[in-house]
């Protein structure tokens, strides 16, 4: 197989490339499915709006889409969407203002309260949606080929039980199946709101005072964090990546120190300055380590330099 690294040889070979897993298909004499992106617009409401949904509040389902749903995140933020709307253009991630509009109106018959809280984010997806309504997934025994395409919707949650089914293909059609010696993919740090985050543990400061530097107010992000995701085993290669990773700047509030902590993402390491003294939010200035910061409501709005 040529790839854009050199020819590359394989026993198998399993196209999973989303997207663009339809061109893939056609390079191997495939063409039996064809992607029309499917776009999703999101917005994010802060976490001053979590206590609203006490569950996921889901329509009920059409044909098309499961429909616009209001749902709490695991970051604490409750999230509204997402549309469902075919795409031309395989990287048409822009959110539209009629795409944010419908959205709104949905949220606003599916939970009235939530249309007067403050939007932190707003984002849009791709799903790589095809002619069909189930995914694409097949194996061709004589080529040595797996086909793992068109999962859309539900894919996140499927992805276990699509690998164990390709898996047992794969056996089925000869291929010698082992546990693994090594060891398995690396854990991931925990991100979620709900478990005791680093910049709450005392005992975990106390060893590396790092774990008590906040840089990221907003969503308590630590520069202990941030200095274990730039140097673990997958690190991040940009922003996005430092951000999925650790939470950094996913909170409302850009302030100009965040904008110049921005630098940090293209540093192979951490070798930046030490954080100034905090001056917002409150309960982040002159206080001991480990304190936990008093709920969001009484300190995250508004920030006094917002005007
Ligand atoms: C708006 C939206 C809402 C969704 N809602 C849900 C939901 O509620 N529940 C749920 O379970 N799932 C949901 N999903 C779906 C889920 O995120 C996707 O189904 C899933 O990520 C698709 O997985 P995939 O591995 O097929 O594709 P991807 O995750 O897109 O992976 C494909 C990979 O292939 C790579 N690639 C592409 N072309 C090439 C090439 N030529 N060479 C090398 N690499 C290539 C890409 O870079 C990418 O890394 C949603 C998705 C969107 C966008």
């Amino acid at each position: 197989m040529a790839t854009t690294t050199g020819p590359l040889r394989c026993r198998w070979l399993i196209n999973a490339a989303g997207l663009e897993s339809d061109r893939i298909d056609g390079m191997l004499g495939g063409g039996g499915f064809t992607i029309t992106p499917r776009r999703g617009e999101l917005i994010v409401f802060d976490k001053l709006a979590r206590p609203l949904p006490r569950s996921i509040l889901l329509p009920v389902p059409t044909a098309r889409t499961k429909g616009v749903l209001v749902a709490p995140t695991v970051y604490g933020n409750v999230l509204l969407g997402p549309t469902a709307e075919d795409v031309a253009d395989r990287t048409d991630t822009a959110t539209t203002a009629a795409g944010l509009a419908a959205l709104l109106a949905a949220g606003g018959q599916i939970l009235p309260d939530l249309a007067a809280e403050e939007v932190t984010a707003a984002y849009a997806g791709l799903r790589a949606a095809t002619e069909h309504r189930d995914y694409q997934i097949g194996v061709d025994e004589q080529r040595r080929y797996v086909c793992v395409a068109g999962i859309r919707s539900t894919g996140l949650s499927a992805s276990l039980g699509i690998a164990e089914y390709v898996v047992g293909q794969l056996g089925e059609a000869g291929l010698p199946l082992r546990e693994r010696e090594t060891a398995g993919p690396p854990a991931m740090p925990y991100i979620g709101q709900a478990g005791v985050r680093p910049y709450q543990d005392a005992a975990r400061i106390a060893a590396d005072p790092d774990y008590g530097a906040i840089v990221c107010h907003c969503e308590r992000v630590t520069r202990g964090e941030i200095r274990d995701a730039l140097a673990s085993p997958l690190p991040p290669n940009d922003l996005d990546g430092l951000r999925r990773r650790t939470r950094v700047l996913n909170g409302p509030r850009w302030t100009p120190r965040c904008r110049r902590r921005r630098r940090w993402s293209s540093r192979p390491a951490i070798s930046c300055t030490p954080p100034r003294p905090p001056t917002w939010p409150p309960w982040a200035a002159g206080m001991p380590l480990g304190t936990s910061p008093p709920p969001w409501a009484a300190c995250c709005r508004p920030p006094p330099w917002s005007g």
